[in-house]
């Protein structure tokens, strides 16, 4: 069997080097829409980040792309020391919670009757190219939700929706909207919510989702409108407001029965539910809430991300290959290390940067790596020389008791 399928291989040789010569140039410019422009100064202190990260000896380079930490860094003002502080908590969370495994392996069976008792979802992209997700937090039906699921299990689906919404939705929205897309319009509908509906398990899932989300997904939401909040609502949002940050506050709109004009204003009468004074009912469906339309459940689409997914694998898999080569064939394996993660970001950088500078950029990382390489140097004197004088304080301190327990006789 295996020599037949070389053999086929070899008759389709010109014809799959003509299709992976256009799916590699295709892929260099959707890479280029995913990834966007990166402002230099930005890039400069995402930069100093990720070299901040890496004396703090974090290595998991999945998550050091340019886009993430930059939430990080916006979402604290640029202060290096308390982004790095969040970041660092983030990654602690991401392993204890385990986010990988739910992202990939946890099935939430209940939630077509979730959904029932608990409308809400995304629904089509804003004006912008944004995903839209809407919730109509005052329709929530407590006793039936604890009944068809567990907190505990929802904020599982919720980490896994967020998952989703990073690593599939935005990417999908940047090739529909031909720009890059990493944020989403939230509409939350709070008719009839008030503080009786603001029962105990009810606080605690409100809060535990607000903890996630402020926490570990920084600077995702673009706006949020709240609608139909009355004045049994005002009241409690007095006390909601004490627990955001001034970020997430200047990021949303609190808004009576008169909210239509401004969801228009950012949202196409044809994407807007009819619920919420648009056209759309998404009858197959049944209900707008349940068909979550949008680019990332466009064929096309699906189609050109999953193909995406699979050369940035083969890319993994190789520079996973020519690092393990590099650290078999070096002599001195106490260098190694450093420079090999050096190497692998910057790749991996480029490789989420996609543009044609690479080698403009290999030259700039090389210069870094050069520069950093005399301060290892350095710190390895350092060492050397407080090592001597320890082992000479030794000697004196010995010296000493051997003294002392002569003067002792
Ligand atoms: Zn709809």
């Amino acid at each position: 069997m295996g020599s037949n399928l070389s053999f086929k291989k070899m008759l389709s040789y010109p014809f799959t080097f003509r299709q992976s010569f256009k799916r590699i140039q295709r892929s260099q410019s959707t890479k280029m829409v995913l990834e966007g422009p990166h402002n230099p100064k930005d890039q400069q202190i995402v930069d100093k980040f990720r070299e901040l990260l890496f004396v703090e000896g974090q290595l998991q380079v999945k998550h050091f792309d340019y886009h993430t930490l930059l939430r990080f860094l916006r979402m604290r003002d640029f202060d290096l020391m308390k982004a790095k502080d969040m970041f660092l908590q983030y990654l602690k969370w991401r392993e204890e919670f385990h986010v990988d495994a739910i992202a990939k392996e946890f099935k939430f069976e209940e939630y077509p009757e979730v959904k029932k008792c608990y409308p809400h979802g995304f629904h089509g992209v804003d004006r912008y190219g944004r995903p839209v997700y809407i919730e109509r937090i005052g329709m929530i039906d407590l006793d039936t939700f604890l009944q068809v699921t567990s907190i505990e299990r929802f904020l599982k689906h919720h980490v896994s929706e967020q998952e989703k919404t990073l690593n599939w939705r935005y990417p999908a929205c940047s090739l529909a909207a031909k720009k890059h897309i990493a944020s989403t319009t939230s509409i939350l509908d709070v008719k009839d919510v008030g503080l009786s509906k603001f029962s105990k398990p009810a606080r605690y899932l409100f809060m535990e989702i607000q903890k996630i989300d402020s926490s570990y997904y920084p600077e995702t939401l673009h706006q949020l409108f709240i609608i139909n909040a009355g004045s049994a609502f005002r009241v409690l949002w007095k006390a909601i407001r004490a627990f955001l940050d001034p970020r997430t506050l200047a990021k949303i709109r609190v808004l009576g029965t008169d909210y239509k004009s401004s969801l228009l204003e950012v949202i196409d009468p044809s994407t807007l539910p009819i619920f919420l004074g648009g056209n759309c009912t998404c009858a197959e469906y049944g209900c707008c809430l349940l068909s979550d339309k949008g680019p990332w459940n466009d064929p096309q689409i699906k189609q050109m991300l999953q193909g995406m997914l699979q050369t940035e694998d083969e890319n993994e898999g190789e520079l996973m290959n020519s690092q393990s080569s590099q650290d078999s064939s070096d002599g001195d394996p106490e260098n190694v290390p450093i420079k090999s993660v050096w190497d692998v970001v910057s790749l991996r950088d480029e490789a989420l940067r996609g543009n044609s500078e690479t080698k403009y950029n290999d030259q700039v990382l090389l210069h870094k790596l050069q520069a950093f390489e005399p301060v290892l140097e350095d710190a390895k004197v350092k060492i050397r020389m407080l090592e001597v004088a320890l082992e000479d304080t030794k000697s004196v301190l010995q010296g000493l008791s051997q003294r002392i327990e002569e003067l002792k006789r």
